[in-house]
C-alpha cells in the first residue's frame, strides 16, 4: 500500500462535485467525519487483501516544504517512524522505516534484496553500474523501456554474419549475401544513416574477407560445438555470471579469445576497458577448462587488434570487482555519479542527477 503518510492516505476531505440531496438518501444517513470512515474501511480492505506479506510504504519528502508525517492509520495501528533511521539511512526500493506493534511484523521489509537480485548477472550490467549505479536501477531494476540504437543494430548485423560465414566458410560473394540477409533495419535516424551503416558494413567485410582468405583463422571446438558465439555461466562467489564469447581461435601459439567490436579502436586499454574480457579468460579458464594465450578486441571498422592476457593479479582483481559491485546492488546502492557518461545515458531525460 503505497502513500501512507498524513494527507494523502486518509485524503483530505472532498466534497463531492454533486452533493446528494438529503430528501433522496433513504439510509440512515451516517453521521461524524464520514470521508474518514470511508477512508478506514478502504485501508481495512486493502490490508486484508494480502495473501503472503503487505508492504506500507512512506516517504518523507513528496515535494512541497514540510517532511510528510505517516498516516494516521499507520499510528493507530501503533506502526512509529523510526527517527535514528529516516534521515541518513539509504532509502532502496523499499525503505525500512516503521517499528510494527505486538502481533505485526516488526518493521517494514528492507529488503530490495533477493527479490531484485537477477537470477545472472551479465557483463553489460556490471558496466552499466560500474558507469553509474543509477543508470543500472533505472535499466536492470526499473526496467524503464529505452529506443533501440544504431549502433545496436549495426553490431548484432555484424556479429551474425560473421558468425554464419565462419560456420559455413563460403566466397566473398556469399558473405556479402549472408550480410545482406542478416541485415537488421531498425533504429536508424533516417534514411542516409541507414545507407551509410550498410555501405560500411560492406567496406568492412571487404577487410574481413581479405584478411580471411590470406590466413583463415582455425576455430576451436568446445565439447563438439564450433567455438562462436559460444554461452557460458560463471560462479563468481554465490552469484552467476552468463556471457557469450564471440570466437575462439587455436593456433600454433596457442588459444585466443576473440571479441569483436565496431566503433572506434583503441590501441591502449586500461583495466576497465580489458575488464569484459577478463570475465572471458575466467569463464574459459574455470567454465571450459581451457588456458588462452591471449584476448583481443577486434575492430571491425580498421580491422585492429588490441591484444593482452590477463595476469594472475588481474584476475583476482577482477573478481573482487564483481563481487563488490555485486554486493553493492544487493545492498540498493544506487546513488547516481553524474559525469561525461550521462550524455549517452539512456535515462538522461528523467534523471535529476544528469549532467547537462
Ligand atoms: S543521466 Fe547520468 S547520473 Fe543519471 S542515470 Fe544516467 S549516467 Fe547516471
Amino acid at each position: 500500500m503505497v502513500n501512507m503518510v498524513d494527507r494523502r492516505f486518509p485524503t483530505d476531505q472532498r466534497k463531492d462535485p454533486i452533493e446528494l440531496p438529503d430528501a433522496l438518501i433513504k439510509d440512515i444517513k451516517p453521521t461524524g467525519d464520514v470521508h474518514l470512515q470511508e477512508e478506514r474501511r478502504l485501508c481495512y480492505v486493502a490490508m486484508t487483501r494480502a495473501k503472503k506479506e503487505l508492504y506500507f510504504t512512506s516517504a518523507e519528502d513528496y515535494g512541497g516544504q514540510r517532511k510528510k508525517k505517516i498516516s494516521r492509520f499507520l499510528a493507530e495501528m501503533k506502526y512509529k517512524v523510526d527517527d535514528k533511521k529516516s534521515s541518513d539511512e539509504k532509502t532502496g526500493i523499499l525503505a525500512d522505516k516503521v517499528k510494527g506493534p505486538k502481533g505485526y511484523p516488526n518493521r517494514l521489509k528492507a529488503k530490495t534484496q533477493p527479490q531484485y537480485l537477477p537470477e545472472h548477472f551479465s557483463y553489460s550490467q556490471l558496466a552499466a553500474f560500474e558507469k553509474c549505479p543509477l543508470q543500472y536501477k533505472f535499466g536492470f531494476i526499473l526496467k524503464v523501456p529505452t529506443r533501440g540504437k544504431s549502433v545496436f543494430s549495426f553490431g548484432k548485423t555484424m556479429h551474425n554474419t560473421l558468425e554464419e560465414f565462419l560456420k559455413t566458410k563460403k566466397t566473398f560473394e556469399d558473405l556479402i549475401e549472408i550480410y545482406e540477409n542478416n541485415w537488421i533495419d531498425e533504429w536508424y535516424e533516417n534514411q542516409k544513416q541507414k545507407d551509410d551503416y550498410f555501405k560500411k558494413g560492406k567496406d568492412i567485410l571487404k577487410e574481413f574477407y581479405k584478411q580471411y582468405s590470406k590466413n583463415p583463422p582455425k576455430i576451436l571446438k568446445v565439447n563438439g560445438q564450433i567455438a562462436l558465439e559460444l554461452p557460458f555461466n560463471l560462479k563468481v562467489g554465490d552469484y552467476t555470471l552468463y556471457g557469450v564469447i564471440d570466437r575462439i581461435d587455436e593456433d600454433k601459439d596457442g588459444i585466443s579469445i576473440i571479441d569483436y567490436k565496431t566503433g572506434q579502436s583503441k590501441e591502449k586499454l586500461d583495466f576497465s576497458a580489458k575488464e569484459q574480457l577478463l570475465i572471458y579468460q575466467i569463464a574459459a579458464q574455470e567454465v571450459l577448462h581451457l588456458k588462452p594465450k591471449q584476448l583481443s578486441y577486434y575492430y571491425l571498422d580498421d580491422n585492429t587488434f588490441a591484444s593482452f592476457i590477463g595476469t594472475e593479479q588481474d584476475i583476482a582483481v577482477q573478481k573482487a570487482k564483481i563481487l563488490e559491485d555485486i554486493e553493492k546492488i544487493k545492498n540498493s546502492e544506487f546513488d547516481a555519479t553524474p559525469g561525461w557518461q550521462c550524455q549517452y545515458c539512456d535515462f538522461k531525460d528523467i534523471c535529476d542527477h544528469a549532467e547537462r
